[in-house]
């Protein structure tokens, strides 16, 4: 059940009225407005209706029609989506995702979460999202070329590097960005890096974005299991999915002396007692683009893979849901708190539903919600849009202590928001909120555009 104040129904219905059909959406506004009644109570003039239901109604959204020619000569037709949702703190910035189940309501839902995302990092970006229902898997070399430049043929009227932004996400990683910033640099005749991030390190990439949201994500859950003077060290980790972000994940934990001992693709999940062996998951997953089966085919009797069923029926200290939206629901969450959790750290998007959230948040789990958790890849985006304004390229070192610390001040100021709210530990009312404000503030100041 959603409790949101009663100042904020009627804006509420008007969201859900405009956007019929759309549930992640309807989500992930839901999720924010509920924690808004305290900055309303405390801020009556953000109760004003038109900002934040101008907040919630994007500043833009292109569909468009993506055709290609497969390999044995069919045209094939994707649709190809970009919304730009709100630029008051700077250029749309947020990634592309190509995975068959995209369609408007949840490029929505990803624009709205990266509008609050990218403001709690406190850098100039504004929030977009995009994509297609493109689905890469199976599909060859020059296919997916073919593909990406087709849909960067039309998506690049348009972009700029103070426009709109755009980087990878589920489907969408170096090689993708690789073919599409080829398209676009041929298309305007300009060598304009700081258009795509995300980008591979001998033409503009920055060093440690790939590892960055995985990464970040386990700074951040390092700093809330810090807050009770706890750490990763000994700790059991499940981590779900094995793309770039859970990999990243489980590399980290690893070196935080934690032991991931499951991880899963959408088809099931492997188990390993000894520790997953993150090196082995790279090259099934990064260099053969197989299975995660293949774990345990590899493994032989020391690994077990489990076809269907859940990975969070796994017992576990700490749980990092790094797949994909509503992966991890209310049965999971019960699950995992009757099994000891203690910290929970969202590394995908809006991964857990809301009444797994609940759950977490009643039994009194540290909770860290994508929108802060994961913040880590957007924010070393702006990094790399930072080095390639000034034509420079930073070390791993540099650029990782500058993740390290946004990930803590985004921690500390979800944590600080939430205390001075009247809700200690609370990093969904945190994080909600503290964002909120710094869009909103913009939006104000900007008058009504
Ligand atoms: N897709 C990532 C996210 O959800 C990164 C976006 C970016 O780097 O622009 O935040």
């Amino acid at each position: 059940m959603v409790h949101v104040d009663e100042k904020l129904e009627p804006i509420l219905a008007e969201v859900l009225r405009r956007n019929p059909g759309e549930e992640e959406f309807h989500q992930a506004v839901k999720e924010v407005l509920e924690s808004l009644g305290r900055v309303v109570a405390k801020h009556p003039r953000y109760a004003n209706h038109a900002l934040i239901v101008r907040l919630c109604e994007p500043e833009r959204q292109i569909i468009f029609r993506v055709p290609w020619v497969d390999d044995s000569g069919q045209v094939r037709i994707n649709r190809g989506f970009r919304v730009q949702f709100n630029s008051a703190l700077g250029p749309y910035k947020g990634g592309l995702r190509f995975h068959p189940l995209v369609n408007i309501g949840i490029i929505k839902f990803l624009g709205f979460e990266q509008t609050l995302k990218n403001a709690l990092t406190c850098m100039p970006i504004g929030g977009g999202k995009g994509g297609s229902d493109f689905n890469p898997r199976g599909r060859s070399v020059g296919e997916i070329m073919r593909f990406c430049q087709s849909f960067m043929t039309e998506l690049h009227r348009y972009l700029g590097e103070d426009i709109d932004v755009p980087a990878g996400d589920i489907g969408v990683g170096g090689r993708e960005i690789g073919f599409m910033f080829g398209q676009y640099k041929r298309l305007t005749n300009r060598y304009e890096a700081g258009v795509l991030t995300g980008k591979g390190l001998v033409y503009g990439g920055s060093r440690a974005r790939t590892e960055a949201t995985g990464y970040g994500a386990t700074y951040f859950v390092h700093s809330m299991l810090a807050t009770k003077k706890q750490s990763f060290d000994g700790r059991r980790v499940v981590v779900s999915g094995s793309g770039n972000v859970a990999i990243h994940t489980m590399e980290k934990i690893a070196a935080f002396g934690g032991k991931v001992v499951a991880c899963s693709d959408s088809n099931g999940h492997v188990i390993d007692e000894q520790g997953i062996n993150i090196a082995l998951v790279k090259e099934i997953k990064e260099d053969g683009r197989e299975r995660i089966a293949e774990y345990a085919r590899l493994k032989g009797a020391r690994a077990h893979y489990i076809e269907g069923g859940s990975i969070w029926d796994v017992p576990c200290d700490v749980a990092m849901p790094c797949a994909i939206q509503n992966e991890l629901t209310g049965k999971d969450a019960r699950a995992l708190v009757r099994n000891g959790v203690v910290a929970v750290g969202e590394g995908a998007n809006m991964p857990c539903t809301p009444e797994a959230v609940r759950i977490f948040r009643e039994a009194g789990v540290l909770f860290g919600p994508g929108k802060a958790a994961n913040a880590g890849g957007v924010a070393t985006s702006a990094l790399e849009m930072q080095q390639n304004a000034s034509r420079d390229s930073w070390t791993f070192e540099q650029t990782e202590a500058r993740l390290a610390t946004i990930m803590r001040n985004i921690h500390d100021r979800c944590a600080e928001t939430a205390r001075d709210y009247g809700a200690p530990g609370d990093y969904v009312l945190g994080a909600n909120i503290a964002s909120f404000v710094r869009v909103a503030e913009a939006m104000e100041a900007l008058g009504v555009i």
